[in-house]
């Protein structure tokens, strides 16, 4: 199987925000755009993304998963970027579209076909540091992708880093690629100094996220994750995970927990430490290292609750548990 995120479907969906006014959308080969190198995006970095998934179900049907929270978090983004706004119809229609398009292309469950919408400032002027691109260009990719878990799901290790932080304070909930681009350094070093799979972000001892997931423990019949503020990204499969758990009766906790709460609940044998996001789901972390000293989270294997979990959320977008919340649209 290849690499994650590195299939594409040979079309994808466009449309251009020029002189004013979105243009139609339109199918275009997805390997090429034309764009000028001066373009706001390559220089000043306006540009934003969203990941979700479409599902195959056994009748056949093609169902994407909360496509209307990608989409609001999308304009979210854009609004926060100064990229010009743009009516969630027309972007949600472009998604059912391309995904109609190549349904016959969609993998079975564990696999899914992983959908990119794309924002980005085109203008061609260097001199706009300090303003926004007055043209834009949104085009929907699509990637079919595999079981994540093919190798099993190895527990992480994951380094807590009380000095740095993923991205600008005002930018955590702005999914945008320089953010991505401001954790790696970290993320890097930490690969090599300590051989830890990912940073879990704790500017102050404040427990945010790690570079690409969000953050969830869970301590016997308690799950809990930072409540949402401005810092960090606001995760679907946060959200998702959050309402199961209660569902299932769960008690549910959206407050601030320090690196110090974090150690010391790790210690106690009931206790899990997970991340989510759309591409995994839900990954069990195995491992905190913090100031040189390894710290093993409960008994350092992935957790029965987050496996739980992690397949209640798979049910229901496999089409195998009922869909109570509505989260599913058929294309
Ligand atoms: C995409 C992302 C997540 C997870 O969001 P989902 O909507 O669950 O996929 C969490 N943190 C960051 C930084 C992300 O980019």
């Amino acid at each position: 199987m290849a690499a994650f995120g590195t299939v594409f479907m040979p079309e994808m969906a466009i449309t251009k925000f020029e002189n004013g006014e979105w243009t139609s959308t339109k199918n275009v080969p997805s390997d090429s755009i034309p764009m000028h190198p001066g373009a706001h995006v390559l220089h000043y970095s306006s540009t934003c993304f969203e990941g979700l998934k479409a599902f195959r179900h056994k009748d056949g049907g093609i169902y994407l998963f909360r496509m209307d929270q990608n989409v609001k978090r999308f304009q979210q983004s854009s609004e926060l970027l100064k990229l010009p706004a743009f009516d969630a119809k027309q972007v949600e229609e472009m998604i059912v579209n391309i995904v109609r398009q190549y349904a016959d292309e969609v993998p079975a469950p564990p696999g899914s076909m992983y959908v990119r919408p794309t924002h980005i400032g085109t203008e061609a002027s260097i001199g706009k540091a300090a303003a926004p691109s007055s043209s834009s260009l949104l085009y929907v990719l699509l990637s079919p992708v595999g079981d994540y878990f093919a190798g099993g799901a190895k527990p992480l290790r994951v380094l807590l880093d009380e000095t740095g932080m993923r991205c600008a304070p005002h930018m955590g909930m702005i999914k945008s690629g320089g953010n991505y681009a401001s954790a790696l350094g970290p993320i890097l070093s930490a690969k090599d100094d300590v051989q830890a799979d990912q940073i879990l972000f704790c500017p102050n001892g404040d427990v945010q996220e790690t570079g690409a997931a969000n953050f969830i423990l869970i301590d016997g019949n308690e799950v809990i994750t930072k409540g949402l503020d401005t810092s960090f990204l606001h995760g679907v499969t946060r959200d998702s995970i959050l309402t199961i758990a209660s569902d299932m009766g769960m008690t549910v906790s959206e407050r601030d927990i320090t690196v110090d709460e974090l150690l010391e609940r790790a210690a106690k044998p009931n206790v899990e430490a997970a991340l989510s996001g759309t591409a995994a789901v839900l990954t069990p972390v195995g491992t905190f290292i913090y100031n040189n000293k390894e710290y093993t989270v409960g008994s350092g294997e992935a957790g029965a609750t987050t496996t739980k979990l992690r397949h209640a959320l798979n049910d229901i977008q496999w089409g195998n548990a009922e869909d109570k919340h509505g989260w599913l649209v058929q294309v």
